[in-house]
């Protein structure tokens, strides 16, 4: 048989594929756990709902200390762990990892902090030698804390943490360390208590696996001290009245009762696979999509490996060719959301997410997607992305003898 017979308007019906990275997919169990009625937020049902969240989110910061829950999104988060830590004209480092380091970074600006900026070519995670040269240059401790990016959610690149805090110690420096966990936690290895951090950030639509609405901080005894002495201004994201609520297994305001029962039940699912599990699962699939990447021909933007991120790759566009034009054939065609070029980036990468409810098959389908749309679109590559892929996925899926 010959002949194109053409695609009918319906052939992208079907379940869309949501590939961008977080919101990443809610898994149908979580989804029916939030269809519960809503109930008393001041009863004693809530209290042991809230008893088992706060309790529960605790291995996945890999945390002893307190998790705060937040109504709102990441960027509620980012306010809470400024507002509660720092005053106005408070010096803080931070790195230009990418675009949501750039956002904090206007945040503070906001609160009046005064910023010391080490730039990247966001084509990486941060050097921990800069920061370690930067605090050691402040010999009088005048910054107050380094604020990071640990996954740095629009380039795919991530920074390690553990070595930000050695850098931090070999400059025998004081600063708090205030890391973005937005879109690590629950996605790869976030240690807060290990790394010393002192206010790790997220949120709920990421690795989490939940839809938006949650922000959330886990703390350490010094952050705590420090907000209770001072801090900004502050009113609704205050730590203190919500840590006096939240011993009882209450919170402060009304929650978002019906994300809570969302969040135990993707809290369950972390316990039943376990999280070393989950991270596993996360690295093999963003190590797949590496392979199709390189296979195509076309070039991942972070450049150090040592830096690859496993919650999402950013691909680079061949130049001459926009990556919304793309990902708006993909979306008309497959439809698939693939992630945007955010900042100074937009339309020159598209970004794969790789968290979440995902397997290989979610994978292969997201990889397949792409490769059919860069032939259809006409964006010089080479075959064999989703080959190389698969032949990786079914390598590393054998037994071994
Ligand atoms: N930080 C990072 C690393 C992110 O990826 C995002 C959002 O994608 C944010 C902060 C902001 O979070 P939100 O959009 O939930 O306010």
């Amino acid at each position: 048989m010959s002949g194109h017979r053409p695609v009918p308007p319906s052939a992208a019906k079907g379940r869309h594929f949501l590939q961008i990275p977080g919101p990443t997919n809610v898994p149908d169990r979580v989804l029916r756990a939030m269809a519960k009625p809503v109930i008393d937020h001041r009863g004693p049902e809530f209290a042991e709902l809230g008893r088992s969240v706060l309790e529960r989110l605790k291995p996945i910061f890999r945390t002893k200390g307190h998790v705060l829950v937040f109504s709102g999104s990441g960027t509620s988060a980012w306010e809470a762990a400024l507002v509660n830590t720092l005053a106005p004209s408070d010096r803080v480092l931070m790195v230009e990892t990418g675009q949501f380091a750039v956002l904090w970074r206007e945040m503070a600006t906001r609160f009046g902090l005064e910023i010391d900026s080490i730039p990247t070519d966001w084509r990486r995670g941060v050097d921990p030698n800069a920061v370690e040269q930067r605090l050691k240059q402040d010999t009088r401790h005048t910054i107050k804390a380094v604020c990071v990016v640990h996954n740095e959610t629009s380039t795919g690149a991530a920074s390690r943490i553990g070595l930000i805090r050695k850098a931090m110690d070999a400059a025998k420096h004081p600063a708090l360390l205030l890391i973005d966990a937005v879109s690590s936690l629950g996605s790869i290895d976030v240690r807060h208590d290990e790394w010393g951090v002192d206010v790790s950030v997220s949120c709920s639509q990421k690795g989490l696996m939940l839809p938006p609405g949650i922000g959330l901080n886990a703390v350490s005894e010094k952050a705590l001290a420090v907000s209770k002495a001072g801090g900004s201004r502050r009113s609704f994201l205050d730590w203190q009245p919500m840590l006096k609520a939240n011993a009882d297994g209450f919170f402060a305001t009304t929650p978002a009762t019906n994300l809570l029962y969302a969040l135990e039940e993707a809290l369950a699912m972390f316990e039943e696979e376990g999280i070393d599990n989950v991270y596993a699962r996360h690295d093999r699939l963003a190590e797949a999509t590496r392979r199709a990447v390189a296979a195509w021909g076309l070039e991942n933007l972070c450049l150090e490996s040592k830096d690859y991120s496993s919650v999402l790759t950013a691909v680079l566009m061949p130049d001459g060719h926009n990556a919304d034009a793309f990902r708006k054939l993909i979306l008309d065609r497959f439809n698939m959301s693939l992630g945007m070029g955010l900042g100074k980036i937009t339309g020159k990468v598209f970004r794969i997410g790789h968290i979440g409810e995902m397997n290989d098959l979610t994978l292969a389908g997201t990889l397949a997607g792409i490769e059919m749309g860069l032939d259809i679109a006409g964006i010089p590559h080479q075959r064999g992305g989703v080959d190389a892929a698969l032949r990786y996925l079914a390598e590393t899926s054998r037994p071994s003898d």
